[in-house]
């Protein structure tokens, strides 16, 4: 039996985890973490039974392993016990934003897989992460797509990866993006997902963090690293090789792909998710992103190339701001703005360590956090 303890199982990725797990054999739910879902996490312990769950405050812990009569943790301390616990085999880290970093760490010190589906960890703190890149699931359609695409392969022939973005909501429409509403930046139009990554997509955030992540998962410049409009979000990523011929990865849009892949590697099973119908498919598309509708990109991979305690807090300043808007308190158009002015204001670290990336994240999540009041009393 596989022991798997998955970080953040309330969430998107985690309930899909969940039921990619009910469909495998042989790989059994040891451990289970939720931040604010304790409802929803009472129902996964009704149904898959785990051994121990970690919840965010001591109370909740102590109402559920009351009621479950089952092994309870809380706080970061719990999180990162459950990461290293010696009974697990992967860790699926489905955490939102920066918190999903130290956890991260912790597991794969300790030697375990890591199927991991939080680019905040790798945005924030890849330079920490990249020494245990084999120990690295990727559970990101785009990555996932570029991980099985470059199996196998000799780096040397590699030219260059090609991330596909759907472009999300707003990709022509409206013409002006300052009066979208938290409704329509919510509605993309391929895939179901989370709050913040749904927002992220909009703005192309998403894929600004996506060549982030690329650079430390597969050890490509940020040179090699290409990206394109894909409305279909058919094809989830390619590889240009140094002969010319690009090799695409296609499937239909269903996270439970990358998470089973990412579960069975190197393996590949049946799986739930629905064949592509090719006939059918609508007309596959491929653009040119518009840097000044979606300054976002642009701003991440300039974080990225400067490296450091930067992407931190690029990370940073984006989480606050995508909440803010989130709650109604800032524009749409207010997210880049928030993300520009904190890394210009950030004091770089060359080579920061997890602790002083903590503080360059809570540092540039208070200038963010100002930066928002400012907006707030102007709008
Ligand atoms: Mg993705």
């Amino acid at each position: 039996m596989i022991n798997v303890a998955i970080l953040g199982s309330t969430g998107s990725i985690g309930t899909q985890t969940l039921q990619v797990i009910q469909h495998l054999t042989g790989y059994r739910v040891y451990g289970l973490s939720a931040y604010r879902d304790i409802a929803g996490l009472a129902r996964q312990i009704k149904n898959c039974q785990p051994q121990i769950v970690v919840v965010s405050d001591r109370d909740s812990a102590r109402q559920l392993g009351n009621r479950f009569n089952i092994k309870t943790a809380h706080g970061e301390a719990g999180l990162l016990e459950l990461a290293a616990d010696p009974n697990v085999d992967i860790v699926v880290v489905a955490v939102v934003g920066f918190a999903a970093l130290a956890p991260t760490l912790r597991a794969l010190q300790a030697g375990k897989k890591v199927a991991l589906a939080s680019k905040e960890a790798l945005v924030a703190g890849g330079h920490l992460l990249a020494p245990y890149r084999s120990q690295i699931m990727p559970i990101d359609s785009e990555h996932s797509a570029l991980w099985q695409i470059l199996d196998g392969k000799n780096s040397e022939t590699v030219e260059s990866a090609i991330l596909t973005a759907s472009g999300g909501p707003f990709l022509y429409e409206p013409k002006d993006l300052s009066r979208v509403t938290v409704e329509q930046a919510l509605k993309h139009p391929t895939w179901q997902m989370g709050g913040k990554i749904t927002v992220d997509s909009a703005t192309l955030m998403n894929k600004g963090l996506e060549i982030i992540e690329a650079h430390w998962l597969f050890s490509l410049g940020y040179d090699q690293i290409d990206v394109v409009i894909h409305p279909q979000s058919i094809v989830h990523s390619m590889v240009r090789f140094v002969d010319g011929s690009v090799l695409a990865q296609m499937a239909v849009a269903d996270m439970r792909l990358p998470i089973q892949r990412a579960l069975t590697y190197p393996k590949i099973g049946k799986s739930l998710v629905s064949r592509l119908d090719l006939a059918s498919l609508p007309e596959l598309t491929f653009m040119r992103y518009n840097p000044e509708r979606f300054p976002c990109l642009e701003l991440a991979v300039t974080a990225g190339k400067t490296g450091g305690s930067m992407p931190a807090a690029l990370n940073a300043a984006n989480e606050v701001a995508v909440n803010s808007f989130l709650e109604g308190r800032v524009a749409f158009t207010d997210i880049a703005e928030i993300v520009k002015e904190v890394i210009d204001k950030h004091q770089l670290v060359l080579d920061p360590d997890l602790a002083q990336l903590a503080a360059a994240d809570e540092h540039a999540r208070a200038t963010a956090l100002s930066l928002v009041e400012q907006l707030g009393r102007k709008g």
